[in-house]
């Protein structure tokens, strides 16, 4: 049995890009036959906007998805996080660290998103009263997988992202814990996401393999950029896509993903448009890339 995700984060109201991630993750899903589920992952509230998950739930019902099941909230999650940081911990791959960012800059080398801490509070014990955030161990791992649409992705954890925070110094669940932990818990079968996102997959494989869970499949969609080749994004003021006339977005979106729905549809109605896209739905037509301009159909959008 298939079984897909779409996965928004409350940052703000649903653009253009992650309007064609929920379009590719749901296409995926339905022409499978399988479930889609809605997760919202509001495990950030300093990065979260005010209204902006009720938002995001109203637009996708405006533009036609239909969930199923519940919605899981990550913010009812805390348990779940916490048991899964007590595994790490009695498995002994998990290890206080007590450095300060400037500690952490100044001793950290480049790696391929942001700093790699060099391990220093993996070597030396330390007075849990001073822990600031707990990190993961990643010495040895090699993590190795093929993405349906992005190939072979080879990472080593410890040099391309060093010991990485699970539980940050403000005390919140690390994005990576969470998303790992949740993809096993909803028996995800396949990620269908944005590219922006393909760095983070080798550590949250690298967290299922200490947790003992299955690796789902991994399909990352090219993202969305702007005119100055910017992922589109609430820090680059992307539009949000408009729930009054859903058509045209949805119309991009296909044309984004290498569809082209007939010109007659654009008149039409969203039940003609899925039904359509469903079964015209072909995962060979998405582009072979991170990341692409919208086209001019979606500039209008
Ligand atoms: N919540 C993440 C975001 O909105 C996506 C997480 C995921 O799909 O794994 O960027």
């Amino acid at each position: 049995m298939y079984r897909g995700r779409f996965a928004p984060s409350p940052t703000g109201p649903l653009h253009f890009g992650s309007l064609v991630a929920a379009v590719g993750s749901y296409l995926q899903a339905r022409s499978h036959g399988g479930e889609w589920l809605v997760r919202m992952e509001d495990i950030d509230p300093p990065r979260e906007m005010k209204g902006a998950a009720d938002d995001i739930l109203r637009t996708l019902e405006a533009f036609g998805f239909e969930w199923d099941g519940e919605l899981l909230y990550q913010r009812s999650r805390s348990e779940a996080y916490r048991d899964a940081l007590n595994q790490l911990d009695h498995a002994n791959t998990l290890y206080g660290c007590v450095c300060s960012r400037k500690e952490i800059a100044d001793s950290s080398s480049a790696g391929i998103e942001g700093p790699v801490y060099p391990g220093i509070c993996r070597r030396t014990p330390i007075n849990a009263s001073g822990v600031r955030a707990w990190r993961v161990r990643t010495e040895g791992a090699h993590i190795h997988f093929e993405d349906r649409w992005q190939g072979v992705v080879e990472r080593d954890i410890a040099r391309d992202f060093g010991d990485f925070v699970v539980r940050r110094a403000d005390g919140l669940f690390a994005y990576q814990l969470a998303v790992a932990v949740d993809d096993a818990a909803q028996g995800i079968t396949e990620v269908v996401r944005g590219a922006d996102l393909l760095e983070s997959t080798p550590r949250q494989i690298h967290l299922q393999q200490l947790l003992g869970v299955p690796t789902p499949d991994y399909a990352h969609l090219p993202v969305v950029l702007n005119e100055r080749g910017e992922k589109l994004s609430k820090q680059t003021y992307a539009a949000p896509v408009d729930r009054i006339d859903p058509l045209p977005a949805l119309f991009a979106a296909a044309v984004f993903l290498g569809h082209t729905p007939p010109p007659e549809m654009r008149d039409g109605d969203i039940e003609s448009f899925w039904r359509w896209s469903i079964e015209a739905w072909n995962p060979e037509r998405v582009p072979r890339k991170r990341g692409l301009p919208a086209t001019t159909g979606a500039r209008a959008a």
